[in-house]
């Protein structure tokens, strides 16, 4: 099969011809219809990513057809139009059993342990609790941004932000993550402001249904302007970007009582952010992560969906083939992009 390889950190991205995989007993082979390019990819390219070896196919936003199946696989059959959660659970340790594998003890990611979806195949394993089986309303394109940053979003604003409608959401860094969740938290009735240091990003932000933006790069007081916008301070707060300045100002612009939601992924230098602990004490202030999503928790957001109240597809700014990525891939940390990049040309 062609797939997307690079042999070292840093190093060359290059389309090669690779054998194709297998699936294990409890697991698939899908074939590609669509992939999204994410940060994280650049992250496992610079060598941030423990659990890559070399060489590396990467990739873990995907739609595809199942093509083949492994002899254990109960619940998914060859032709399947499927998805997959980019944090794939094991179905036996004590955090899968309790629902939560997003943080499986033994979790699966394509693209980071084992190799992912730039390429024609991918190998996806514990099918029956990971896959996700998709409505024929829901494009290629728009199911291949779901795995990863969308579902995240969902999870952060919905399960653990637990925002409801009326309520003020600050979304600080409008890349992927967080445009989702200004999508989704607006899509739940609550007031929306959006900080980013890009004037286009921003201009996004509004349009998918932000009531006040903030550019933090030209603003003296990032959490003033927040707590002005929402009388007081927002009730759940998201930092979307993974930075130490984003990270701090969430935490700092919460109404007494209210949440942050840590979504952006913590690396390098910003791996232990300055933390407002004093207001954290003083306020009540609920620090929580989100990291994935359960397969399981994919319906209520495909009805979404399908209600017409969230259109992913909106975050898509070009779809491109598989090779572009060769070169698009090393640009994925200058934020030139407003929106989501997805190939949907494999051959
Ligand atoms: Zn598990
Ligand atoms: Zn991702």
């Amino acid at each position: 099969m062609r797939a997307i390889v690079y042999e070292k950190f840093q190093g060359p991205i290059t389309l090669q011809n690779v054998d194709d995989p297998t699936p294990k007993n409890h697991g698939v082979v899908v074939q590609l219809t669509a992939t999204g390019l994410c940060r994280s990819d650049w992250h496992g390219w610079m060598g941030h990513d423990p659990d890559i070896d070399l060489p590396h196919v990467p990739g873990h936003e995907l739609a595809g057809i199942v093509s083949a199946v492994g002899k254990d696989v109960k619940n998914f059959a060859v032709g399947d139009r499927v998805t997959v959660p980019f944090v794939c659970g094991c179905g036996t340790c004590p955090q899968c059993h309790s629902g939560n594998h997003q943080v499986c003890d033994h979790q699966t990611q394509p693209g980071f342990t084992h190799w992912g979806s730039f390429a024609e195949y991918v190998a996806l394993d514990h099918a029956d609790i990971n896959l996700v089986k998709l409505p024929d309303a829901i494009s290629d394109v728009a199911a291949a941004i779901l795995g990863c940053r969308f579902v995240t979003s969902f999870r952060a604003v919905v399960d653990q932000g637990k925002v409801e409608g009326g309520q003020f959401v600050a979304v600080h860094g409008c890349g992927g993550v967080g445009l989702s969740a200004i999508m989704i938290a607006n899509a739940l009735g609550a007031q929306v402001i959006a900080v980013d240091i890009n004037d286009e990003s921003l201009k996004m932000a509004s349009d998918l249904g932000a009531m006040a933006t903030i550019n933090a790069a030209s603003s003296k007081d990032v959490v003033g302007q927040v707590r002005e916008f929402t009388q007081g301070g927002a009730h759940v707060s998201l930092d979307a970007l993974g930075s130490q300045a984003t990270c701090f100002n969430s935490i700092a612009n919460l109404r007494k009582r209210g949440k942050h939601v840590q979504v952006g992924l913590m690396t390098g230098d910003h791996q232990h952010p300055r933390v407002p602990m004093d207001k954290v004490l003083a306020n009540e202030l609920e620090i929580i992560g989100s990291h994935g999503m359960q397969a399981f928790r994919y319906e209520a957001l495909l009805q979404m969906i399908q209600e017409g109240k969230l259109q992913p597809e909106k975050l898509v700014e070009r779809t491109i083939s598989l090779e572009d990525i060769c070169h698009e891939l090393p640009l994925m940390d200058s934020f030139k992009n407003r929106g989501v990049l997805v190939v949907d040309t494999f051959n």
